[in-house]
């Protein structure tokens, strides 16, 4: 069964001509499309009042439970624009399916994955014209928000009785201007980004508030990003701020570190997928820092990239920490092999033979 969406249009939608020069230069997070989505939940009522409204700011009561105790979660998807002028989003089902993961971490009703699909899909739609077009090697994207808030003006510490979920939109321009660099990354020996039990694995903002100071700290020390390492041991190597990570050895062997308590990146898991095609076994198991130290120096790893939606697949290069470093591994061959496959197919510059692509 699919939801009844209103659609209420905006009478003032950007015009033509800052349009064009906002997609000529999106950035990232900065520019909204003309429309929002908005569903409502109560616990007799379930997911109801779903509408398609003009962009604006929300008028929340103070007490609004989130405000408070930061019960929400996100996703973060794209849509991108194919050559033949169709757009196309990337595996939403997956963003639906960990978005229920996360709603039940954090005591939040599930919407299904069809209602979250059909949802995404509709504002897209509607805001169709704000999808970039992309020359031949262009990376530009609609990025997509959805999120989901305890919206009930109540102090008491339990799940919300009111729950709003919404989608907005915000194009997104190609993440690496002038060339792929490799990222520079500083490993948090101080803070922990998620224990045994905790919220690693779900996608809400407390994860991310956490994340600044270290991530400031990164850039304190001249890196681009924060490594974490687990919590319990400070040994074993889990994510990036916002980024999944793999190693690849001499011998063509590919590791990436194992679910748990890091976020189960949509990107990491079609790697998966991917390197098996290209021949590559991919492990998912703990990786010390040790053997991430002594198998660059040895030489034993080859390459390490980080993936995720904003930037694909990006080199490691540098690792710091207080008191010494580990230089960039020899190659980054493999990591522009598969970063270009998923590109291809994200953009319909290639067949896509894994049926990962959903028509909007
Ligand atoms: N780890 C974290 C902490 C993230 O925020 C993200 C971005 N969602 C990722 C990994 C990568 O996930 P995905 O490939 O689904 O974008």
């Amino acid at each position: 069964m699919s939801m009844q969406i209103s659609t209420t249009r905006s009478e003032r939608p950007a015009d033509d001509a800052r349009l064009a020069d906002i997609l000529a230069n999106p950035g990232f997070g900065t520019y909204f499309t003309d429309h929002m989505l908005t569903v409502e939940w109560t616990p007799d009522a379930g997911w109801h009042a779903a509408r398609i409204e003009p962009y604006g700011p929300l008028s929340l009561d103070p007490a609004t439970a989130v405000l408070h105790y930061g019960q929400e979660t996100f996703e973060g998807m794209k849509a991108y624009r194919h050559p033949d002028g169709s757009v196309w989003s990337f595996r939403p089902e997956e963003n639906a399916a960990r978005a229920i993961r996360s709603s039940q971490r954090l005591a939040l009703p599930e919407l299904p994955v069809d209602d979250f699909v059909q949802a995404v899909d509709a504002l897209v739609e509607v805001d169709q014209r704000w999808v970039p077009t992309n020359d031949e090697a262009g990376e530009k994207s609609l990025y997509l928000r959805p999120f989901m808030f305890a919206s009930e003006a109540f102090l008491g510490v339990r799940p919300s009785q009111h729950v709003t979920f919404m989608v907005i939109a915000s194009p997104a321009g190609s993440y690496f201007k002038g060339g792929i660099k490799p990222v520079s990354l500083w490993l948090s020996e101080t803070w922990t980004r998620a224990g045994r039990g905790g919220m690693g694995a779900a996608k809400t903002g407390g994860n991310y508030a956490s994340s600044l100071l270290p991530q400031h700290e990164a850039i304190a020390q001249g890196c681009d990003q924060v490594v974490f390492l687990d919590a319990e041991e400070s040994t074993y190597v889990e994510e990036l701020g916002g980024m999944n990570l793999y190693f690849v050895f001499k011998d063509g062997r590919i590791v990436t570190p194992a679910l748990g308590t890091i976020l189960e990146g949509i990107t990491r898991a079609s790697i998966i997928e991917l390197a098996g095609k290209l021949g590559h076994q991919v492990e998912e198991r703990r990786v010390g820092i040790d053997e991430w130290r002594d198998g660059v120096a040895s030489g034993d790893i080859v390459e390490i990239f980080a993936c995720g939606t904003a930037a694909v697949v990006t080199p490691v290069g540098e690792l710091k920490w207080d008191g010494g470093s580990t230089p960039a591994p020899a190659s980054t061959e493999l990591t522009f092999k598969i970063r270009q496959a998923l590109v291809d197919v994200q953009f319909g510059r290639a067949e896509d033979t894994f049926g990962w692509m959903h028509r909007i």
